[in-house]
């Protein structure tokens, strides 16, 4: 790796198991982004936060990750600002959030909550460029996200090429999630709304 690339997991409590922080370069190599996640995924990598997106989705699932759930920023209760940060940089209209688990090593899919699988370019804020594939040189169409995703996936041989911010950062439950009236502020019905990762899970 480049050092420009890496990632954080969490080992103890809440946080155990926890896939944060995975970032991939644009300068990086990407035949050799696989490797990183392996090795996270060695060393305990269980759960993690990406963002909806069928590149993102088919990465972690070449690693045994499923989706376990699908929000929108809405259902956020004070997301941390890395989260939201560069979508707001885009008027706001950004991408859902999958949570995914490692569930088993089965063939790599993406599935039904992860959407527009046939049309990438559609989605707003993403620019499309020409490349060729850093595996078999055939030529793929390049999908950039600014700042979230830039990818390809080749036709021809199937090597799936990713940068950006594969997993968000770190969500810990509040430490005082009463209110001043000692209410838990629980504002959603359950399943409707999250104030952490762990949520994400349940
Ligand atoms: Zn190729």
């Amino acid at each position: 790796m480049s050092g420009l690339s890496g990632f954080a997991l969490g080992v103890e409590g809440e946080r155990a198991g926890w896939l944060y922080d995975v970032f991939v370069s644009q300068r990086e190599d990407p035949k050799s982004v696989p490797g990183m996640l392996a090795l996270a995924v060695e060393q305990g990598a269980r759960q993690l936060v990406t963002y909806e997106h069928p590149f993102f989705e088919l990465f972690f699932s070449h690693f045994g990750f499923r989706t376990r759930t699908r929000v929108s920023m809405a259902q956020l209760r004070n997301p941390p600002r890395e989260w939201t940060a560069d979508i707001e940089t885009q008027g706001g209209r950004g991408p859902d959030y999958l949570c995914m688990v490692k569930t088993s090593d089965g063939p790599a899919t993406v599935s039904a909550l992860a959407s527009d699988t046939g049309n990438f370019a559609a989605r707003p804020g993403m620019s499309i460029s020409d490349a060729s594939c850093v595996h078999c040189s055939a030529p793929v169409p390049r999908l950039r996200w600014p700042r979230i995703l830039d990818a390809y996936q080749c036709q021809r041989c199937g090597f799936l090429a990713i940068a950006g911010e594969l997993a968000v950062a770190q969500w810990s439950r509040p430490k005082n999630s009463m209110d001043s009236d000692g209410n838990d502020r629980d504002l959603g019905a359950p399943g409707t709304s999250f104030a952490c990762g762990s949520d994400l899970l349940r």
